[in-house]
């Protein structure tokens, strides 16, 4: 027992040691797998020969052609990949990195594809596990950056396959296959290009390297197949397209008008984990925008197409679908309760003043913003974490237009306060209140002392008599919200 804890402990995690490798701006110094002939790995795995000859397939584009700076690769990326080989498996870049690495931008994170299956990769790195169903990955951690290994996909049986449902909407994929085969499950051409960076080799299969040339996302398969095994897949073409700049080719675009309500199906919280990489793209604008153009905003925030359709309100989401624009194009962080406060905040101002008819406005304003995120949630799963702070910066909003007595020091010290006075600057902005409101709060934060003091406007509310009796005190008459009120 405590010999077996001792030799997984302290056991070396691979069977062949190797030298450490140096990655140099140059020529490739090794040719494809030379390492496993040197360090005398696993050559023999069934697996790996069957997918030497699947990459015969494949067109083989050179370092002298491709050019990719492997350096550019992060450390955990050049990790996992060594890890993964030394180990005996193939392993490569894929996907969005190498589309980006292509066409010169810095890839946002680094995936890998191994022939390796999940419980492999997970015993290959000490600091992994498995994740997910329908996609069953393995997560790899290097200090605070983390590797998506997938495990090569495989085909699906076209008939009676359990894992679809009606439509043809796929619902698990956990049928591991050939790297050939993992190409032709992908999305785009562009996106299934399969980079070695230790031989410097990029692998192709569906001519994506002439499509980046070109400058064209093209649906690898039959389009129309291809969006009803997986709706989403609408999505990504108008998210990559406004992202990179590239022109959709117009097969890959003529089913979509057509197809677009297939979305309705696809679960709320997968809606919202592609929504959200829409609009903090740093391409929203284009995005929704695009979006519209297909009719694909119907299914997605079911408000939206009706906020849009208001000049107020459009004008607002714009404002607000820019200003984030700008913030991750300048390299800051945008907040997604921020943005999705702001998408809503229009359905939750019509809701509040349904409400109003009853009720006095600050529980109509609460009864308003749990209605819109109900609603909101049937289509697009938004997860609580976010819609905690977006309650709290709608909540706040009233309290901006209470600027006498000790009320607007309170609002200062509000742990939300920049985030709600952002909000109030978009609805300066967009005309909802008077930009004077705005001016105020910018030079109330910004004045010291008395001239603070002297910029408080006289207190007209009626003034509140204290009670006698030492009963449990009541709400506020006034519906003032407490800083934890949503919390
Ligand atoms: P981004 O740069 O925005 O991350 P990406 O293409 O890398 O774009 P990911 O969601 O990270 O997008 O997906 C990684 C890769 O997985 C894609 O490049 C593609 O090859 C594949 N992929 C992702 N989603 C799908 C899908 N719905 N259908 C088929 N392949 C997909
Ligand atoms: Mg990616």
């Amino acid at each position: 027992m405590i010999r077996k804890l001792f030799n997984k402990l302290f056991k070396p995690r691979f069977r062949t040691e190797r030298p450490k490798l140096e990655h140099t701006k140059t020529e490739p110094v090794r040719p494809r797998n030379a390492h496993r002939a040197i360090l005398g790995v696993k050559s023999g795995n069934k697996k790996t020969a069957q997918n030497h000859h699947y990459r015969d397939n494949a067109t083989i584009i050179p370092y002298s052609q491709h050019q990719i700076d492997h350096n550019l690769l992060s450390n955990a990326a050049h990790k996992t990949i060594d890890g993964l080989q030394k180990a005996g498996f193939e392993a490569y870049i894929v996907g969005g990195a190498v589309r980006d690495l292509l066409l010169n931008r810095k890839p946002k994170d680094f995936d890998v594809a191994t022939d390796a299956t999940p419980e492999e990769v997970n015993r290959v790195f000490r600091r992994s596990r498995i994740i997910g169903r329908r996609f069953r990955l393995v997560h790899v951690l290097f200090g605070d950056e983390t590797i998506e290994v997938s495990t090569f996909r495989g085909h699906h049986n076209a008939e009676g396959d359990a894992h679809t449902d009606k439509s043809g909407r796929i619902i698990r994929d956990n049928v591991f296959g050939s790297l050939e085969e993992d190409a032709t499950r992908r999305d785009f051409t562009v996106n299934a290009l399969y980079y070695d960076p230790i031989c410097q080799e990029v692998l192709d299969f569906h001519q994506g390297y002439a499509d980046i040339q070109a400058g064209l996302l093209r649906m690898i398969g039959n389009p129309e197949t291809r969006y009803a095994e997986d709706p989403v897949r609408m999505l990504r073409v108008v998210r990559l397209s406004a992202k990179l700049g590239l022109k959709i080719e117009p097969a890959t675009m003529a089913p979509i008008a057509r197809m677009a309500d297939l979305l309705q199906d696809v679960p709320p919280s997968r809606l919202f984990d592609e929504m959200l990489k829409l609009f903090l793209s740093g391409h929203a604008i284009e995005s929704v925008s695009a979006l519209r153009e297909q009719h694909l905003h119907h299914g997605l925030l079911p408000m939206l197409d009706v906020v849009l359709e208001q000049p107020k309100g459009e004008r607002f989401v714009m404002l607000a679908l820019k200003n984030t624009d700008e913030r991750i194009l300048s390299g800051k962080s945008a907040n997604p309760s921020f943005l999705f406060a702001t998408l809503l905040w229009h359905e939750v101002i019509a809701a509040w003043e349904s409400y109003k008819a009853d009720m006095p406005p600050i529980p109509a304003l609460h009864m308003a913003m749990s209605e819109v995120i109900a609603t909101q949630a049937e289509k697009l799963a938004i997860h609580n974490r976010y819609t905690a702070t977006m309650k709290e910066i709608w909540g706040m909003q009233p309290r901006f237009e209470q600027r006498a007595g000790k009320r607007p020091f309170g609002l200062l010290v509000h742990p939300r306060y920049r985030a709600a006075y952002d909000f109030l600057m978009l609805r300066c902005e967009s005309g909802e209140v008077p930009a004077e409101l705005g001016a105020w709060w910018t030079n109330f934060a910004n004045a010291e002392g008395e001239a603070r003091n002297a910029m408080l406007q006289v207190d007209t509310s009626p003034k509140k008599r204290r009670r006698k009796s030492r009963k449990k005190p009541t709400n506020d008459k006034h519906g003032e919200i407490t800083q934890d009120a949503d919390a």
